[in-house]
């Protein structure tokens, strides 16, 4: 284990941060952790919302059990209790069709589940989900569609909210790579890995404050507050930076982690090619006053033909989440708001309630708008500067830009540096 004269400035809260954060201490380094913001989380985060008069989350968050680095964060910081296995199905409904199914994947190495017509998505035949598999070996260059044909009714009614929620990008342009990779841990690794789960007590609770526990437990130095404005690189190594009203010397003991978004990255280290474009994602939360069933009693459900993509329910909250939500961004919010209430309403079955109150938050820069040009601009976790790592879920994980790739990024990053000084 390397001393703890070592120490590590971590910039950016956000998973990639926390997960670094958490991995460096338990490799026996000294860490500070810092964030623009006034609370950790970054895009993964909760909040009171006095309007509703509740904690809501900035967005709905799914993770899948197939997750295995989320799993393994939640175990080291004591949290892995908080996250609630959902039914092992994914129900939708269709606002146009008014039907409604659910996808439960059986066996992917004997997947006789297939045969049933009742475990297949309506309108879809056996050998529509061939492809499946292929997408194992998907290569850099390729769509999505150049393995499904956007016109048939697998592509609506499975592709296209699978690369919406996997990919938030279009599903005419997004990554028939990361999509193949994302099954290969879930799906096609049998029923436990493509479980969902919830967060029942909400993103902070579960994912953010034990974290925070954890570090502060093992003397890690948290700011917030403190946005890193610049940073000197020399020859091989990262020299100074300004972090709020201070500046950090970096000797030869100390070492760099920045886990900031790609536009930052971009402004403090030109020299580093990074992703350019981004997709949206809006969240409306409705305050009702009494629970409501969604369809199949479940705690989300999947909506085809409507502008709701998701609508989740937790207690008397019902929220809905919309995906590379580009062409919604401009929308006068109200009548938005209006239009996916009517949505919720029918899909709960009461279509006569008014709307109720509620807030919706647009998160303009939600993720990399993840097409195989940009993944193609993904900086690895090792730079040219000796003691600069980078994390986040938009550096190069081979992941989709996820909880789970954020996670992975910072213990990638952790990892890296601790090599370095063994
Ligand atoms: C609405 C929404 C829904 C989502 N749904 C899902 C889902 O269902 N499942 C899933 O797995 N993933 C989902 N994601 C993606 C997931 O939230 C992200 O992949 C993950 O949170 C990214 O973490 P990160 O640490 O890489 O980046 P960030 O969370 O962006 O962290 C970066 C941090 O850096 C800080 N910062 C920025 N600039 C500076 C600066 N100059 N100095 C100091 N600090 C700075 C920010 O405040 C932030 O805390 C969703 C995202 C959104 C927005």
């Amino acid at each position: 284990m390397p001393s703890s004269d070592h120490h590590v400035h971590i910039m950016g809260a956000g998973m990639a941060g926390l997960s670094a954060a958490v991995r460096c201490v338990e490799g026996g380094l000294r860490v500070s952790l810092y964030d623009s913001a006034r609370q950790a989380g970054g895009r993964c985060r909760s909040f009171h919302d006095p309007m509703l008069d509740r904690i809501i989350d900035n967005g709905n968050h799914l993770l899948l059990g197939g997750n295995a680095c989320v799993f393994d964060y939640l175990d080291t910081i004591g949290a892995s209790r908080l996250v609630t296995a959902a039914p092992d199905h994914f129900p939708f409904i269709d606002l146009k069709s008014g039907e409604n199914w659910s996808l439960r994947p059986g066996s992917a190495k004997l997947p006789l589940w297939l045969f049933l017509p009742g475990r297949r998505i309506p309108g879809t035949r056996i050998s529509d989900y061939l492809v499946l598999k292929k997408l194992s070996s998907a290569q850099d260059q390729d769509a999505l569609t150049d393995y499904i044909d956007p016109t048939s009714i697998i592509f609506e009614r499975f592709w296209d909210p699978l690369c919406a929620a996997v990919l938030n990008t279009d599903a005419h342009e997004g990554s028939a790579k990361l999509i193949g990779r994302m099954l290969d841990m879930t799906l096609l690794k049998g029923p436990p890995f493509a479980r969902p789960f919830i967060t029942p007590l909400g993103l902070s609770a579960t994912l953010v404050d034990p974290a925070l526990a954890y570090l502060r437990q093992s003397q890690v130095h948290v700011e917030f507050g403190a946005r890193v404005t610049s940073l000197s690189l020399r020859e091989n190594r990262a020299t100074h930076l300004d972090v709020g009203h201070k500046t950090i010397e970096l000797s030869s003991m100390d070492h760099l982690i920045l886990c900031l978004p790609p536009n930052q990255i971009q402004s403090l280290i030109p020299q580093v090619q990074v992703p350019t474009l981004t997709r949206p994602i809006l969240n409306v939360h409705f305050g009702l006053d009494e629970e409501y069933r969604l369809p199949r009693n479940a705690a989300f459900i999947g909506v085809i033909n409507g502008i709701s993509q998701w609508i989740f329910r937790r207690g008397t909250t019902l929220s809905v989440t919309v995906s590379r939500a580009d062409a919604l961004m401009e929308k006068d919010t109200d009548e938005l708001s209006d239009q996916i209430w009517q949505e919720v309403a029918f899909a709960i079955g009461r279509p006569n309630i008014p709307r109720p109150p509620h807030r919706l938050i647009k998160e303009k820069r939600a993720t990399i708008c993840q097409t195989p040009a940009q993944l193609a601009l993904r900086p690895d976790s090792v730079t040219r500067w000796k003691n600069l790592y980078l994390a986040g879920d938009w550096t190069n994980t081979g992941l989709p830009a996820t909880i789970e790739g954020a996670v992975k990024s910072g213990q990638v990053a952790a990892k890296n540096l601790l090599n370095s000084l063994t």
